[in-house]
């Protein structure tokens, strides 16, 4: 056993830290710490992040990411249990390759790797037994990596059939109108190729749907831009809930990122975008948080630049460091990584001493490629400083990881 003293624990009842001695068991073979007596004042203990938007590339593009080295960069990110994205090749929009993706997540034992099924214009009228296996189901209402768009009528044509076979999961939206960026295809620059009307209007459809379907569970992932917060602001619907990434909170395009490794789709916004989104994820307008782990690698990047960014590893980090900043409460910030996912994907959430990671707050480090676990080997955080270094994950009172 390794016992934490004056360990600042947080404590969900009462949304507060309660300072205690934590005890966690070790298996000093796999994590090389023989130590029994750790000084946890300059720590925090955290309950344990759930990323609900990452793609880890397996099959098809493993040269990129696959799920080991994925998991390697979720575990030291602080990170038990992500949604994984479709748009793999083969893509997974079948019970057959939902299936090879579990049983492919089985072989890592730390990070529960949950599958998101591609809703596509093949498959919309075929769900049922795909409802039976899937964690959540993903719809592109516009072209991204990997064209999955879907067409309008037969989002609704999926709609009506889950909403006959009373389907639980969340279905999760990459909300940018096809028509619009069909329009602005001429543009020079992406970030106007895909401009903040697109999202907009898509969410338009987005919230029309979730009020003519409310037995189904829709999430906004990825909001980008404060167009999209104005009608986010005053929708109350009970069955929707929105995510932002860290790279619109930290980024936009006056950010010293070369335009290649910059291209994500939403694109970064301006100044202002930046500054309101961080506001709304303060006061709740936004919910939660995902990383949108979407790696390529540099050579990708620099050649034909596919757009994407790592940030699974960076996602809670980059979350405490504007804790630390005074720009989000510590309630907010965990309900964003940790409450509010971990219900939308319905994952169990236990004591917090069971599953939990300790951060060290006194200590910023620098993003560099030491750090990033990453097969891509980069990050757009690359060269800063972020504040909230994870340095043990425990889990089932286990200490698992040790950095
Ligand atoms: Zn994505």
């Amino acid at each position: 056993m390794v016992e934490f003293t004056n360990l600042k624990t947080w404590n969900q009842e009462r949304k507060d830290f309660i300072t205690s001695d934590l005890n966690f068991s070790i298996n000093e073979n796999t994590t090389g710490i023989s130590k029994k007596e750790i000084d946890g004042s300059n720590f925090v203990c955290l309950p344990i992040g759930v990323d609900i938007h990452v793609h880890f590339r397996e099959p098809g593009y493993t040269h990129k990411e696959d799920m080991k080295t994925g998991v390697e960069a979720a575990l030291h990110g602080g990170i038990s249990a992500v949604l994984d994205m479709p748009n793999t090749n083969p893509v997974t929009d079948s019970v057959d390759q939902i299936l090879f993706k579990k049983k492919t997540g089985e072989r890592y034992d730390y990070v529960d790797i949950l599958i998101a099924a591609a809703i596509t214009d093949g498959n919309y009228q075929n769900l049922k037994q795909i409802d039976e296996h899937c964690d959540a189901y993903k719809v592109f209402l516009s072209e991204s990596f990997g064209d999955l768009a879907v067409k309008e009528e037969n989002v609704e044509g999926a709609l009506n059939q889950l909403e006959q076979i009373e389907s639980s999961k969340p279905i999760i939206f990459h909300a940018e109108d096809s028509l619009i960026l069909k329009s602005k295809a001429d543009e020079k620059e992406h970030a106007k190729q895909r401009p903040p009307e697109a999202e907009a209007v898509a969410i338009q459809s987005i919230l029309r749907w979730a009020h003519d379907y409310p037995s189904l569970r829709f999430h906004i992932t990825h909001v980008s831009s404060a167009l999209s917060l104005k009608l986010l602001e005053i929708a109350t619907l009970d069955n929707l809930s929105t995510d932002t990434c860290p790279r619109y909170l930290f980024f936009d395009q006056t950010s010293d990122l070369s335009p290649s490794f910059m291209k994500v789709n939403p694109p970064l916004r301006s100044t202002n975008d930046r500054n309101q989104l961080i506001e709304a994820l303060s006061k709740g307008v936004i919910d939660m948080i995902s990383s949108d782990h979407s790696p390529h690698t540099i050579e990708e990047k620099e050649k034909s630049n596919p757009s994407g960014m790592p940030g699974v590893q960076e996602l809670i980090p980059s979350l405490i460091t504007l804790v630390q900043a005074n720009e989000i409460e510590w309630e907010r910030a965990i309900e964003a990584f940790h409450v509010f996912p971990s219900k939308l994907l319905k994952i169990e959430q236990n004591d917090v001493t069971e599953n939990c990671m300790i951060v060290d707050l006194s200590t910023p480090f620098e993003v560099d490629k030491n750090w990033i676990k990453s097969k891509s080997q980069w990050s757009p955080f690359e060269g800063r400083m972020l504040n909230g270094q994870i340095k043990y994950v425990i889990k089932s009172g286990e200490i698992i990881l040790v950095s």
